[in-house]
């Protein structure tokens, strides 16, 4: 039997609106930040907001993942693409893996094509800090404009 991977979702409070298509089309076809998982089972066991700015609920929701059996949580895509992107980013993902002792892994989905191109023009992501947090999600054009 193949290991499953549970894994919880927390996503921008900008985007509360947003239903996880992206994400959850991401997570089936094992792209972006889900391709790590290659061929293992994942299971999505929740999924909520950070609760609106400064995240206050990123201090909580983990434990009840947690309790739900989740071994890693994803800091959706929208932290990283977002104008401007989460502040905390990096902050949050520290306190949750102090905190609970559990992964954590930046972004969700890959990143949109029309979001790369505003960041690239405005420079967001220059410094070495970003281009690490962009690894799991930076995919290649062609995947990044089936994303627009
Ligand atoms: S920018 Fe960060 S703290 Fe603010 S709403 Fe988005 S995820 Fe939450």
């Amino acid at each position: 039997m193949k290991d499953k991977t549970k894994i919880g979702i927390i996503i921008c409070d900008r985007y509360h609106t947003c239903a996880g298509g992206k994400c959850l089309r991401a997570l089936r076809n094992r792209e972006g930040a889900f391709s790590t998982y290659d061929a293992q089972e994942v299971e999505l066991v929740g999924f909520t907001t950070c609760g609106g700015h400064p995240g206050g609920n990123v201090e909580y929701a983990p434990e009840e993942m947690k309790k739900n059996g989740a071994q890693v949580i994803h800091l959706a895509t929208g932290l990283v693409v977002g104008y401007p992107p989460c502040p905390y980013i990096t902050y949050f993902r520290n306190f949750i893996r102090e905190r609970y002792g559990i992964g954590v892994v930046i972004g969700t989905h890959p990143i949109p094509q029309k979001y790369y191109n505003v960041h690239m023009k405005l420079k967001t992501w220059a410094s070495p800090k970003w281009k690490e947090l962009l690894q799991p999600t930076l995919a290649d054009e062609k995947t990044r404009l089936s994303y627009d």
